[in-house]
């Protein structure tokens, strides 16, 4: 009985207001900590993007950033997307929006294609990727070019103009 959770009903909101940041150790089970990251890095899930997902450490570079996001929109983590979100890019239908799509998307493959600094010393960054995803079961590609700015001293994503 997935269907409710994809229509317009007072039940898929209630159970995605539940994917918050603190309970991501509930949504994920233990197993995937070991298991490769969905950001493509080669590296364990709890060696790259959970701590970040967790709020235990943040990104240092841009890329990182773009990493950690890409997983995020993997496992469903919309609390994620939006802290991650540059506050003068957020809007206030972000929350709603990724409500309404985050559901519809299965990502199968992210590739950093170039990225241009974004590194430790910077405030600004821009990464190139290709991501790979199903919609409603549809292959779909998303070629971006991500700005990155730092807020507070992290990085957050800015939009897509880069
Ligand atoms: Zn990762």
């Amino acid at each position: 009985m997935w269907a409710p959770y994809f229509g317009n009903t007072g039940r898929r909101t209630r159970l995605f207001k539940t994917t918050a940041v603190s309970e991501v150790f509930e949504k994920i089970p233990k197993e995937r900590h070991l298991s490769l990251c969905p950001c493509k890095s080669k590296k364990a899930y709890r060696d790259c993007c959970l701590p970040f997902h967790q709020n235990k450490a943040l990104p240092k570079t841009a890329e990182a950033l773009m990493r950690s996001r890409y997983s995020a929109f993997f496992f469903r983590l919309a609390d994620y997307l939006v802290e991650t979100t540059h506050p003068d890019s957020r809007g206030d239908s972000l929350q709603r929006e990724l409500e309404d799509t985050i559901h519809h998307t299965d990502w199968k493959f992210l590739t950093i294609v170039s990225t241009s600094k974004g590194q430790e010393e910077d405030k600004r960054g821009k990464v190139e990727f290709i991501a790979d995803y199903y919609w409603d079961g549809e292959v779909q590609q998303l070629h971006e070019h991500s700005r990155f700015r730092r807020h507070q001293g992290n990085w957050k994503y800015y939009d897509d103009k880069g």
